[in-house]
């Protein structure tokens, strides 16, 4: 020991110095991985420190004696392997598990944490550990010590991989690329006592420090407060740990407005100004920039009666101005909502929800005042989740059903054509709406999946039960504005259809015109190089108010489907009769072939027939049915 070379851990001390003076000149982040991050850098400097002083002893023990030094050496044996408990405790807290607090853990890290105290003071007798006579020798009790140090860190590992979820993907890599240093320098320290261990642990803290604990990382730019990701993190850990807490979500009206027409250099100012002011409460919280114009308060649970009042005071400030750049002000409102965890949400997913949704009511009612998540109803946005959660299972398990319901062409007296439609089923809610779930699915991006799902399956019946030998000419498939607006959806489409072999001319594809998504170049490309390709178009829900007259002039529909309820009008009021009758007749000198839906009885039947319908589709004829049924009932041709 006396001859060792102490280069390396002089670069240590040095290393974790420079860390320390960063980690105070940054400013505190309120994690519980924050501070244990900090007894990390102050454990491995003393360990370091120690081993400094430890080898200068050794080398003049003759004058400093044998018992100091091997005082110095027990405590440094003691922290040195107080040094991977910490680590661990340290990743356990990343994964949001207090060690000492959890039931079957806390055992394990005390008798961890006193092993070593114990082991190195009875040593200073007995020798268990080590012993110094001219050099340092490892004993028995030493290799115990290093098992136990093996065990804390698998099952930091463990934990970590349990709560996998509460690492993004990014920071997981360099922290298991850490986790093989340690493991490493544990062997190395085992086997070949190389005092280059202290600078490869300073040099995993740094990558930790840099990935980890780097304040930069959490805190929004433009305003300096904490931002949406950290705010994930540091909710997470509170529902984790069960603590109760208070959120008033505060977002400015007219945001956008303002950076329109004050300029972009203004809007910034007044955010900054809007986050000081509300990073400045003098009740505990802890502020985060949630949105481009929202900020969210998160209040400590001891404080809750406190929330109500907190809430007044910032309503109150935004009835008064805010200085902008050169002396100009602005007034302006905002909406604000006050939340109670665990009463209004119990994950922080349900909390993001909680705010959308009660955000998106106070902008509608309650704008510039304050909306109380305990007045609004809840149910509705968890069902919603309950139903988004459904489909996706559905999805994943590939349980996802497709029914078909025939139509009838009055030239050729029986079904000629079909139309597709989604089922969904759920253990727990039953069979679920394509009118309930279809909309969801399009909110969220769930609908390009699922799209290409319905429309594989349709493919992969027309090519099983040989569709060209049957009566069926084509089968509509409906497709959402959503998954027109992918630039790549065309080739997706003619790829499906080419793995099962089936035509184009054996696919029609629905649309219906939504108000929020109008055709854009990439719908419109994309309806070009599908008719090109020779897949025939209809509109879907004609009369109903989506789709209108100037739609179908601009795009190659062949077929029009008249919307259920303009038929069922024209059956209960003569002027619906009669611009039903007109719009059938147009529609005819557009010579464009047209589906009547919703036929119920044998009467519309009739009346439509006459009218100039070609095709009728309702459940006067069949409702949509599993494949086997629709198999039999166009076998069948069971047409009245
Ligand atoms: P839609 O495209 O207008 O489909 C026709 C709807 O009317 C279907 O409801 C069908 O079951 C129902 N229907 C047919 N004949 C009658 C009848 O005589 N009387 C009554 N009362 N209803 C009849 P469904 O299956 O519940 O679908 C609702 C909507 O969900 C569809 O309206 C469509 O917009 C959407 N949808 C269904 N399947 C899909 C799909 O695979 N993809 C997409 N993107 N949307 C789908
Ligand atoms: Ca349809
Ligand atoms: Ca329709």
């Amino acid at each position: 020991m006396a001859n060792w070379n102490l280069s390396f851990d002089f670069a240590a001390v040095m290393l974790i110095a420079i860390m320390l003076v960063f980690f105070f000149d940054e400013r505190m982040v309120p994690m519980r991985s924050h501070r244990v991050f900090l007894w990390i850098l102050i454990v491995s400097m003393l360990i370091t420190t120690l081993e400094i002083l430890a080898t200068f002893m050794a080398r003049h023990v003759d004058i400093i004696g044998y018992n100091e030094l091997n005082a110095v050496l027990s405590l440094y044996t003691a922290l040195l392997h107080l040094g991977p408990l910490t680590f661990s405790y340290y990743l356990l807290c990343l994964a949001h598990v207090d060690a000492f607090r959890d039931k079957v853990l806390r055992p394990l890290f005390i008798v961890c944490f006193a092993a070593p105290l114990l082991f190195n003071i009875i040593n200073l007798k007995f020798h268990w550990v080590f012993t110094f006579d001219t050099a340092y020798h490892s004993s028995y009790g030493a290799f115990i010590l290093y098992f136990m140090d093996a065990i804390v860190i698998g099952v930091a590992f463990l934990a970590m991989y349990r709560e996998k979820r509460a690492f993004s993907f990014l920071r997981l890599r360099p922290l298991l690329f850490t986790l093989l240093f340690v493991i490493a320098s544990c062997f190395v320290q085992a086997l070949a006592y190389i005092p280059m261990l202290n600078l490869m642990s300073a040099m995993v803290t740094l990558t930790l420090f840099h990935y980890q604990q780097n304040a930069g990382h959490v805190t929004d730019m433009l305003t300096g407060q904490f931002n949406r990701r950290f705010m994930g993190e540091f909710l997470n850990s509170k529902f984790s740990d069960h603590s109760s807490f208070g959120v008033i979500m505060v977002a400015m009206d007219n945001f956008k407005y303002i950076n329109k027409s004050c300029g972009v250099d203004n809007g910034d100012e007044l955010l900054r100004q809007v986050g000081l002011y509300l990073g400045g409460f003098r009740t505990p919280s802890q502020l985060f920039r949630f949105g481009l114009d929202q900020f969210c308060l998160v209040v400590d649970g001891r404080y809750m009666a406190r929330l109500p009042i907190v809430a007044e005071q910032v309503r109150e400030r935004f009835r008064h101005s805010w200085a902008m750049l050169e002396n100009a002000r602005i007034t302006m409102s905002a909406s604000i909502c006050v939340l109670e965890c665990p009463r209004d949400a119990q994950s922080y997913d349900e909390l993001v929800d909680a705010l959308d949704y009660s955000m998106g009511i106070a902008k509608k009612v309650k704008r510039g005042s304050i909306t109380y998540a305990s007045e609004l109803d809840f149910t509705k946005v968890r069902q919603e989740k309950a139903i988004e959660k459904s489909a996706k299972l559905a999805m994943d398990k590939r349980e996802l059903l497709v029914y078909y319901q025939p139509i009838y062409s009055v030239q050729a007296q029986g079904y000629n054509s079909a139309e597709a439609l989604v089922r969904l089923h759920d253990e727990e809610l039953g069979w679920i709406s394509p009118e309930i779930f279809i909309p969801l699915a399009e909110k969220n991006g769930l609908i390009v999946e699922m799209g290409e799902v319905i429309l594989d399956k349709v493919c992969a019946f027309i090519h099983s039960c040989n569709l060209s030998d049957t009566v069926i000419k084509y089968i509509e498939v409906n497709v959402s504005p959503v998954q027109l607006m992918q630039a790549n959806f065309a080739s997706r489409v003619k790829s499906i259809l080419e793995k099962y072999d089936v035509r184009p001319q054996q696919i029609n594809i629905e649309i219906t015109e939504t108000a929020t998504i109008g055709p854009s170049p990439v719908v419109y490309d994309n309806i070009y190089r599908l008719t090109e390709y020779g897949i025939t178009l209809s509109l879907d829900d004609f009369g109903s108010g989506n789709a209108n007259v100037e739609y179908l002039n601009r795009l190659p529909f062949t077929i029009v489907k008249l919307d259920k309820q303009i038929i069922w009008d024209s059956f209960k009021d003569r002027r619906a009769k009669i611009s039903l009758e007109h719009t059938v007749a147009m529609l005819n000198e557009l010579e464009l072939s047209i589906v009547a839906e919703g036929v119920e009885d044998e009467q519309s039947k009739t009346l439509l027939s006459e009218i100039g319908c070609h095709f009728l589709q309702g459940w006067y004829f069949s409702k949509a049915v599993p494949e086997d049924e629709f198999l039999r009932a166009i076998s069948m041709q069971e047409v009245k």
